[in-house]
């Protein structure tokens, strides 16, 4: 993540048009971007849509298989600040290590989620055993009031899990349909992965107040009539209370959403802030290699990921 991106809420409506009585829906293409060794297709930020609720950034990794010599994503030593790091993977195993001494696997229908606060740094590597990898890896802005909370991780192994019309629905993050996840949030914010092991049409209750978009994982979902891509972000804004969605079998679509966080947020590399003088002073002691953001302990200090020059001046 090199690029600068300042949230513009106003050139980005969160009230898609209605014409003819249909509510429009906002199509943001991903583009291609590496991480860690894995091509990877980058959802957010776009120029087109900087927010969804509180998500920030959103990267769909795989679905890949690792041939010859690759050892799948090996993501060295980097810092975080004002942020949390979410994980949901699909297919694949990928060790965490942080600076507060975590160590943790996440498998298929688990979620990671690292509260960066005021600072962590961190290590994510494919394991060996599975050389395989599928997963959803999003950034949640935390907002300005627990910009600085104190670091930490949670593993989030069981998570509300439901079949309906022959879909099987997860609840990763939030409040959906009357259930609860256990996952830490510190805005309201909802996620919810849905996989179709046959032809399902599906009705969803949505929250009038929250913004929504979609991203087809894998297959063709149908919203109301209307074909979605793959790595396709479609954007439904807000004012809807529910949606009617078609999975063909096989397919499946990651729903993400929130009360729209209202706040300018900046990212730059792997800082969110909400100044860019609480950015410049992140960065700047990260290059110094200084106590903020700990160690990760098995990793040299040689081998921490580096930023590019801040692109303004001071
Ligand atoms: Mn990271």
């Amino acid at each position: 993540m090199s690029n600068l991106i300042k949230d513009a809420s106003a050139s980005s409506s969160l009230d898609c048009p209605v014409v003819d009585g249909r509510r429009q829906v906002q199509h943001v293409p991903a583009r291609e971007a590496e991480v860690g060794g894995i091509p990877i297709h980058r959802v957010l930020p776009s120029r087109q849509r900087r927010l969804v609720g509180a998500w920030c950034f959103l990267d769909h990794a795989g679905p890949a298989v690792f041939k010859g010599d690759s050892r799948g994503m090996q993501v060295g030593p980097h810092p975080h600040i004002g942020l949390q790091t979410f994980t949901w993977m699909i297919a694949g195993e990928v060790l965490h290590r942080d600076s507060l001494g975590s160590e943790q696997v996440i498998r298929p229908g688990q979620v990671n989620l690292m509260t960066a606060g005021r600072g962590i740094s961190h290590t994510e590597q494919s394991l060996p055993d599975d050389p395989q990898l599928h997963a959803a890896q999003l950034w949640i802005a935390l907002p300005h009031a627990h910009r600085d909370t104190a670091p930490r991780f949670d593993h989030y192994p069981d998570l509300p899990s439901w079949q309906e019309a022959g879909a099987t629905l997860t609840l990763l993050v939030g409040e959906f349909a009357g259930r609860q996840a256990p996952t830490l949030s510190f805005s309201p914010l909802v996620g919810v992965d849905l996989a179709a092991e046959r032809d399902a049409a599906l009705t969803l209750p949505l929250v009038p107040a929250f913004e929504y978009a979609l991203l087809p994982l894998e297959g063709e979902p149908t919203l109301e009539g209307e074909a979605l891509a793959v790595d396709e972000l479609a954007y439904l804004g807000r004012g809807r209370d529910a949606m009617e969605l078609a999975l063909p079998a096989g397919a499946r679509v990651l729903l993400i959403g929130g009360e729209p966080l209202g706040e300018e947020v900046l990212i730059w590399w792997n800082f969110v802030g909400h100044s860019k003088a609480e950015i410049a002073e992140a960065q700047r002691e990260w290059e110094a290699g200084g106590e903020r953001f700990g160690r990760v302990a098995s990793f040299s200090f040689e081998e921490r990921l580096m930023p590019p020059p801040l692109p303004w001046k001071g």
